[in-house]
């Protein structure tokens, strides 16, 4: 199914490998804000993208040091209660998955 907007199938890659996995997603999220969870992924979404394209790296320190310098910096949540949010212990699993829809994008553009 083709995607409705440019991060709609980051949106689904990101709620069906990393959300999947969450050990805080509400009952009947995500979303989850509106169920009382405020997260990272979901509030700095379109930022989460394009801190993943924009680094290229094997390591993960590249991009945890851009969620430091780039998001938390501005995230109206940092150090509140609750901070951190999954977005930094699932940042591995994200980047994999915002990879994962960048190389099938690839792949049809070559195609
Ligand atoms: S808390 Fe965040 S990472 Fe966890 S399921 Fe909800 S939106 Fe996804
Ligand atoms: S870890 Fe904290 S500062 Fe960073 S996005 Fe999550 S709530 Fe915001």
């Amino acid at each position: 199914m083709a995607a409705e907007n440019e991060y709609d199938e980051f949106l689904v890659e990101l709620r069906e490998s990393v959300c999947s996995r969450c050990v805080e997603r509400q009952p009947g999220g995500p979303p989850c804000a509106p169920l009382g969870r405020v997260c990272g992924i979901e509030q700095h979404f379109p930022q989460l993208v394009e801190l993943c394209q924009s680094t290229e790296s094997v390591q993960m320190e590249p991009y945890a040091q851009k969620l430091h310098d780039q998001i938390c910096a501005d995230c109206d949540n940092l150090d509140g209660p609750t901070c951190p949010c999954p977005l930094r212990y699932l940042l591995q699993l994200a980047v994999e998955a915002v990879e994962r829809v960048q190389r099938r994008r690839n792949a049809q553009t070559v195609g």
